[in-house]
């Protein structure tokens, strides 16, 4: 194996080399404070280290929700909707002339290749611009009164709607900033305060984001940010009885784990979790369409993607094509350093997430699915797994039914057209997070889509998210939904008033 070297050759901007050199911190009630710990983040292409910061426990959970819980009282709740406008919108500038910093951070904390990060960091912006409009039309509305009022011109009943309060947000190490944006956004919209929990893999763009916060002008206190581990940090935030309201992006597993925490105060709860999504592939698939959509639904981020395509059903008459193709796909994708221009797949996060995918793909082997693509890792540093195809999967093995969060596809030959049969092998998971079906037959699409138990359906593509477009899941992929309105109603609660004149 050869050495690995700094960002494997590649150079970075002065500006994110500058960061990777500064002390950070935890930002709590507006000032850089030290934690009581210290961990190590690393590039996940070589290996070695990036950077060290600092983090917190229970103590500092603790001065982040009372710092928070006093701007919620003060000066965040009192605010103008206009104000509290202005300052998101300037946030969004602040980003987009810091797009490059931000954009690096993610590909050396995350490892994904710069096309992915690149259009994150656009996204990103867009999403608190997105909410920073919506906040003027955040409205309650008028009802007629209770009927033991007798007489209407006597009385007014309408309902405000009202910020959740204090939001504690855990997020994942898959797509850092977007994931703690996507939460951010709408709770400051919604004028809720908050505590942010980053993944301890992948500090770094948050941590960069809570410069651009304070340099933005938030009062202080109304965004925090506490880097930990998920047993300290974590579960310390999501069983605190100062917060009014979880958010939390990650593992099922981890999922019910905030459940229970949640308990004592009856704490708001939104969950987006894992999925194992159905590709269904009709017969009459354009398939220049397919062949490269299908294959990014599973490769995409390296599989570590939580709406990855990766159960493919195809119909027997076209199997075989569509397999010679995404085999072709796989082979030519082109894996390295994100910051590589030419990457169009980087490495698994951590040295044991990557032991847990080849343990995956050694057990499909081992069930009697048939290897046509990939299976290896690269015999370089950091963890790249080629991107990796099985056929002849059966629905009870485990790389059928077990997410696996890697470039692991798994392929069953289908003989029926009868979508209820279709939708049975289709919904036949826990989870029910995304999905596609690809047919040029609209018609056959929809009624298909009717009946596919899921949060987010895409046709002829797959994944296609937006930041006005609701997003979650069914089943064990979670609670609510994040992105569009309701991802803003997730902040607010409603508060219904009743007034005899
Ligand atoms: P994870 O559950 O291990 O960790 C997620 C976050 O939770 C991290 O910040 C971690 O520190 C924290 N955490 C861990 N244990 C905790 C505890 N006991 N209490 C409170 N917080 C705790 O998940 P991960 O490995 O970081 O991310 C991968 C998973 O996330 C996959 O299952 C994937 O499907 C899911 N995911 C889902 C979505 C979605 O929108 N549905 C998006 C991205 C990732």
């Amino acid at each position: 194996m050869t050495q690995a070297t700094r960002f494997d050759g590649h150079a970075i901007a002065p500006q994110t080399e500058a960061f990777l050199g500064q002390t950070h911190k935890l930002l709590i009630g507006g000032e850089w404070v030290e934690g009581s710990g210290e961990m190590e983040t690393l590039d996940p292409a070589t290996g070695l280290a990036l950077t060290t910061f600092q983090t917190g426990g229970k103590a500092e959970v603790d001065k982040a929700v009372a710092a928070a819980r006093k701007a919620f009282d003060g000066t965040w709740g009192r605010m103008t909707v206009a104000a509290r406008t202005a300052i998101l919108h300037k946030l969004a500038r602040i980003m987009e002339e810091n797009a490059t910093l931000l954009t690096e951070l993610d590909i050396l904390d995350n490892g994904m290749p710069r096309f992915i990060a690149g259009l994150t960091t656009s996204n990103v912006v867009e999403m608190i611009d997105y909410y920073a409009g919506a906040i003027m039309r955040i409205e309650g509305t008028t009802i007629a009164p209770p009927r033991h009022i007798a007489d209407e011109t006597e009385a007014l009943t309408y309902t405000l709607r009202e910020p959740v309060g204090v939001a504690g947000q855990i997020v994942p190490w898959n797509v850092p900033l977007s994931t703690a944006i996507l939460k951010m956004a709408p709770a400051l919209a919604a004028g809720c305060t908050v505590v942010v929990k980053p993944s301890e893999m992948t500090p770094l763009s948050v941590l960069a984001l809570g410069q651009m916060i304070c340099d933005a002008g938030f009062p202080e206190g109304v965004v925090n940010i506490v880097n930990g581990l998920g047993a300290d940090a974590g579960a310390a935030l999501s069983e605190h009885p100062g917060v009014d309201k979880i958010s939390f992006t990650g593992s099922t597993v981890t999922g019910k784990r905030i459940i229970a925490a949640s308990m004592g105060n009856l704490k708001r709860v939104s969950l987006e979790l894992g999925g194992k999504s159905p590709v269904m592939v009709m017969p009459d698939a354009d398939l220049e369409l397919a062949i490269p959509g299908v294959s990014m639904a599973t490769f995409f981020l390296q599989g570590q993607n939580c709406m990855a395509g990766t159960r493919i059903f195809v119909h027997e008459s076209i199997h075989d094509q569509l397999v010679e193709g995404l085999a072709g796909f796989a082979n030519s994708m082109t894996l390295g350093h994100g910051l590589d221009m030419g990457s169009m797949q980087g490495p698994m996060i951590s040295d044991a997430h990557s032991a847990k995918v080849m343990s995956y793909i050694e057990g499909a082997k081992a069930a009697g699915a048939t290897l046509v693509a990939g299976g290896e890792k690269l015999d370089r540093p950091g963890n790249f797994i080629r991107p990796t195809i099985f056929t002849d999967c059966t629905p009870d093995m485990a790389v059928t039914r077990e997410e696996i969060f890697g470039p692991v596809m798994a392929i069953q030959k289908v003989a029926t057209t009868d979508l209820d049969e279709l939708a049975a092998l289709a919904n036949d998971t826990p989870y029910g997070l995304s999905g596609s079906v690809w047919t040029k037959d609209l018609s056959t699409a929809h009624r298909l889509v009717k009946r596919i138990r899921s949060g987010h359906v895409s046709i002829n593509c797959h994944g296609a998210v937006g930041t006005n477009i609701p997003f979650g899941g069914y089943g064990e992929s979670g609670w609510g939904r994040e992105f569009g309105n309701e991802g803003l109603d997730a902040y607010l609660e409603t508060k219904a008033v009743t007034a005899r004149l």
